[in-house]
């Protein structure tokens, strides 16, 4: 089985099609909608997760192309809020690729977002709430 969060970005001109129901009904593809709007032009933007066998997933993304369906990963990126950190430096020791590291000689943390490959340590470990994950959809 494949689990992917993916944006869908549809024409005017295809706004109007069921493809929730299509892609569950032909496809066999689960599609759980986070998010969804209609933009000025009459396009339309969807975040969502689709939960299928690979193949189906794979028939179901030629499916949508085909439909002039435009897919972008949907990636997601750690956020260190800085004004919420308290200096704490428990997220320093579990992060595995210093992205969280001490700043010497002033002893302050800091995060350097090149480093981090996103393992999500750093969330469950910091008191503050000071560090995030969000979700970019590449707009
Ligand atoms: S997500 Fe992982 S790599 Fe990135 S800052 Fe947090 S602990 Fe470090
Ligand atoms: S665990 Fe949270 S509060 Fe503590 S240093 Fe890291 S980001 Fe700051």
């Amino acid at each position: 089985m494949v689990r992917r969060k993916l944006v869908l970005r549809f024409p005017a001109s295809a706004v109007e099609n069921p493809f929730v129901y299509t892609l569950a009904k032909e496809y066999n593809v689960v599609a759980n909608i986070l998010k969804a709007n209609i933009n000025p032009r009459k396009e339309g933007r969807l975040v969502v997760e689709l939960y299928a066998e690979e193949k189906d997933y794979e028939a179901a993304i030629d499916f949508l192309q085909s439909r002039g369906v435009t897919i972008l990963p949907l990636a997601q990126q750690i956020v260190w809020v800085e004004e919420n950190c308290t200096q704490c430096g428990a997220c320093t020791g579990i992060c595995p690729t210093g992205a969280l590291w001490i700043k010497r000689p002033e002893m302050t943390v800091s995060f350097d977002g090149e480093k981090c490959i996103v393992c999500e340590h750093c969330l469950k470990a910091c008191p503050a709430r000071a560090v995030e994950a969000r979700y970019l959809s590449g707009e």
